[in-house]
């Protein structure tokens, strides 16, 4: 025992009273476990464990170790931290996918464009005025149609809503509640 800077588990006295604690446990372990025979797997588990625990206790620690396995430990927090944002960042509009606009009601979602780095609209449906069902869009030379699968509803050009007007529509919705909640702070 020259060094000064010993570590606790090194010293005389932890390890004389923690030998002593440990062999009476054992002692009072296989004891028990002679009378119970069914405990002996167990109670060889727990010796090993035991002795894992001691094992780790007596590791002749070094300082850097800690501060490494600190800095890693970090830098996976930031990373996971990071991640998690991009992946569960959604814009306040986000949750706004359905609308009644000029006749039918239209339902959309989100996509993040990275590209344009904006959030676009995708997948617009035109629903059936009469069934609610997504409607098959054709643009054509003739013109834009609609027409219902379930109802045979039927909608051509001049009796429809244009995909392109509501989408603007959408946006511009966006906008003005924006506005709103700025005048309103
Ligand atoms: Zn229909």
């Amino acid at each position: 025992m020259t060094n000064k800077k010993e570590h606790w588990t090194n010293s005389a006295w932890t390890i004389s009273i923690g030998t002593a604690i440990f062999s009476l446990l054992l002692t009072m372990g296989y004891d028990y476990s002679k009378e119970k025979p069914i405990l002996t797997t167990v109670w060889t588990i727990l010796k090993w464990v035991a002795n894992l625990i001691w094992t780790v206790l007596n590791f002749d620690l070094k300082v850097w170790w800690i501060i490494v396995a600190v800095i890693v430990f970090i830098l996976i927090i930031i990373l996971i931290d990071k991640f998690k944002n991009e992946e569960t960042f959604k814009p306040d509009f986000y949750s706004y996918r359905e609308g009644k606009f000029k006749r039918w009601r239209w339902t959309w979602g989100w996509n993040w464009n990275s590209s344009k780095n904006a959030w676009i609209i995708s997948g617009m449906k035109a629903h059936c005025p009469n069934c609610d069902t997504p409607m098959i869009e054709h643009s054509s030379i003739y013109g834009l149609s609609f027409d219902c699968p379930r109802c045979e509803f039927r909608a051509s050009d001049g009796q429809c809503d244009e995909p392109h007007k509501i989408e603007r529509i959408i946006l511009d919705n966006i906008d003005r509640q924006r506005a709103e909640k700025k005048n309103s702070l």
